[in-house]
């Protein structure tokens, strides 16, 4: 690290926010010896909503070190994912039927803990953290970014990089900056939530760690166990339902039309003192790097939280990016680091937004039922939300998923990118004679 002047200094990379997605693409860029300044606005803990993983994510927390610490310090394991339609109607998604070598198991994560075990990671790997440090401009020389103006226990700092990594979340620095950002305009829904505390697991219906969810015509509903006695409880309902009323009384009507979720918090107590709403609309950018820039998670793209998936693709997408600078950096040629980056994510959010859009057109939404239908359904239902988005064009699930003209989420074609970069050579395949055998 060169110093500039007095309030500027050089890096390798900077990277812009220390949620999941920035904190592990520091950590992967440090671990290999590149120095990095990660900037974030506010100071850890933090509440942030998304507590439910996939199975997949697993695998990462193993690579970058910190599984052991997720299971010493109690994170309850989430073994699948309880269904329930308000027709009555019960289903379950179970980790265990997961191809042999694959984790079968999830975590519910409380993220205010979660995030700041990531960002320990990275500081421990070597980045420079400054919390309370906001990211108020970007540098530019010409079309390239060369740099960031942040502010720092009230002064001005500029610093400077070849690489910044915007990984702001929400705020998406760089998107907005070149105007990136579509919204989407057919997913617009808001979550209204709260925590539960003194939550009886004798009221549990499901298996205990199981994510429950449950659907009625007009919006779905998640329980998330956190502890053994705290849960997550979410409702999500379109825009226009939720100018019908006060956030609490949609939310206890959506409650009192899934009686099993109801039941699960008889006699537990709210911990926050107003229910909290979010946003819940879609995002996208068109491009995910350019000159001196990469985006990622939700600084670049942002789905509906259904297969709670955001983590797990903002940790991947945090990855590849420290990976292609690191590939840069050893010679690769700029311009195709940036297009395979590119093509990597849009294949994986836009198989990902596929699902999304599977689950909102299915009858009552089950897309349990849609799938099962197919040879195999289940099994590679079950891979693809689990993780496998890059899956080969004979995956079923897959294949329909992509055959669907109307869900494209790219305007600009791309390559598609085929091989999970969790599990490469694991899985289930069609020319499985297994592959049928559980459905
Ligand atoms: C209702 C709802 C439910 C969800 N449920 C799930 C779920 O169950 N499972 C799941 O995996 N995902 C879920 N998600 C999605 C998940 O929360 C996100 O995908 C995930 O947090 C993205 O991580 P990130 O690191 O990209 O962004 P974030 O976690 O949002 O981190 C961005 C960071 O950037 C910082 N920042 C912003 N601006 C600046 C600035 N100018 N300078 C410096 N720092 C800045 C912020 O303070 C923040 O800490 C849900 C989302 C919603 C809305």
């Amino acid at each position: 690290m060169q110093k500039l002047s007095k309030n500027t200094e050089k890096f390798d990379a900077i990277v812009i926010g220390s949620g999941p997605a920035g904190a592990t693409s520091a950590y992967t860029l440090a671990s290999q010896g590149y120095s990095v300044l990660l900037l974030e606005k506010v100071e850890f803990p933090r509440f942030h909503i998304g507590e439910s993983m996939v199975p997949y994510i697993v695998e990462i927390f193993e690579k970058i070190g910190i599984l052991d610490r997720l299971e010493s310090e109690g994170f309850v394991r989430k073994l699948g994912v309880d269904i329930s339609l308000s027709s009555g109607e019960l289903g379950r998604a179970n980790f265990a039927d997961l191809a042999a070598g694959q984790k079968p198991y999830a975590f519910n994560l409380e993220r205010c803990r979660f995030d700041k075990i990531l960002l320990e990671n990275a500081e421990e790997a070597g980045v420079r953290l400054l919390q309370r440090a906001e990211v108020k401009d970007l540098i530019l020389d010409g079309d390239r970014i060369v740099g960031v103006e942040y502010k720092y226990q009230q002064q001005n700092y500029q610093a400077m990089s070849p690489f910044v990594i915007d990984a702001s979340g929400r705020a998406g620095i760089v998107a907005k900056h070149f105007k990136l950002r579509k919204m989407n305009p057919k997913l617009r829904n808001v979550a209204i939530f709260q925590q539960f505390d003194n939550a009886s697991e004798e009221n549990n219906p499901a298996i205990e760690g199981d994510l429950i969810v449950g659907f009625h015509p007009d919006g779905w509903m998640w329980q998330i166990p956190l502890d053994d006695k705290t849960i997550s409880v979410g409702a999500v309902v379109p825009q226009t339902t939720f100018k019908t009323g006060s956030p609490q009384e949609i939310f206890d009507a959506h409650l009192s039309r899934l009686p099993r979720l109801k039941a699960r918090v008889q006699g537990a107590t709210p911990v926050f003192e107003k229910l909290k709403t979010e946003l819940d609309f879609c995002y996208h950018s068109e491009r995910f790097a350019g000159l001196g820039y990469f985006l990622v998670g939700d600084a670049a793209c942002f789905v509906d939280p259904q297969f709670s998936g955001g983590v797990y693709l903002g940790m991947l997408s945090g990855m590849k990016a420290a990976e292609a600078i690191a590939d840069i950096f050893q010679g690769k040629d700029e311009q195709k680091a940036f297009i395979d980056y590119e093509n990597f994510c849009k294949t994986g959010y836009d198989s990902y937004y596929r699902l999304i859009y599977a689950f909102y057109s299915c009858e009552n939404y089950n897309v349990l039922k849609l799938f099962q239908s197919f040879p195999g359904g289940y099994k590679f239902m079950l891979q693809t939300m689990c993780g496998d988005l890059w899956g080969e064009p004979d995956q079923p699930v897959l294949s329909y998923l992509r055959s669907q003209e109307q869900w494209a989420t790219f305007e600009e074609p791309f390559e598609t990118v085929y091989g999970c970069p969790v599990y490469p050579n694991a899985g289930y395949k069609v020319a499985d004679e297994a592959a049928d055998s559980l459905c």
